[in-house]
């Protein structure tokens, strides 16, 4: 896969590795879900994750947080920060 940046933002079931996580290599969690530090970064720096895909089943306020620290962490990569 050739892109600038990816965002994974996909399930509330512990994500399905087969396809874009295995495609992309990305390191996962004990539970299965895509590993991520505290700017939503995945093992592949230019590849990000927000929601359960990373933090396994939760609920939506979470998720929003989620995605919030996320969009956050990209600005941040893309700018430089
Ligand atoms: C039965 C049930 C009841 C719930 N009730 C509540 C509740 O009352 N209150 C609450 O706060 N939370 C509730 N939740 C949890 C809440 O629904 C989730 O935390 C939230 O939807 C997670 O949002 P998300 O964007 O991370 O993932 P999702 O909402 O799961 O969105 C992921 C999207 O990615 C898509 N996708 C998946 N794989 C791929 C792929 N390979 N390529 C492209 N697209 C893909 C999916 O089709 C989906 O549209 C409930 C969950 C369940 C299962």
């Amino acid at each position: 896969i050739k892109a600038d940046l990816v965002l994974l933002a996909m399930g509330f079931t512990q994500p399905v590795a087969e396809g874009v996580i295995d495609v992309l290599g990305l390191e996962k969690d004990a539970r299965g879900n895509v590993k991520v530090n505290e700017n939503g970064q995945s093992s592949n720096p230019k590849v990000f994750a927000a929601g359960d895909v990373s933090t396994g089943a939760s609920l939506v306020v979470r998720c929003i947080a989620s995605g919030r620290k996320s969009a956050q962490g990209i600005h941040n990569f893309l700018t430089g920060r």
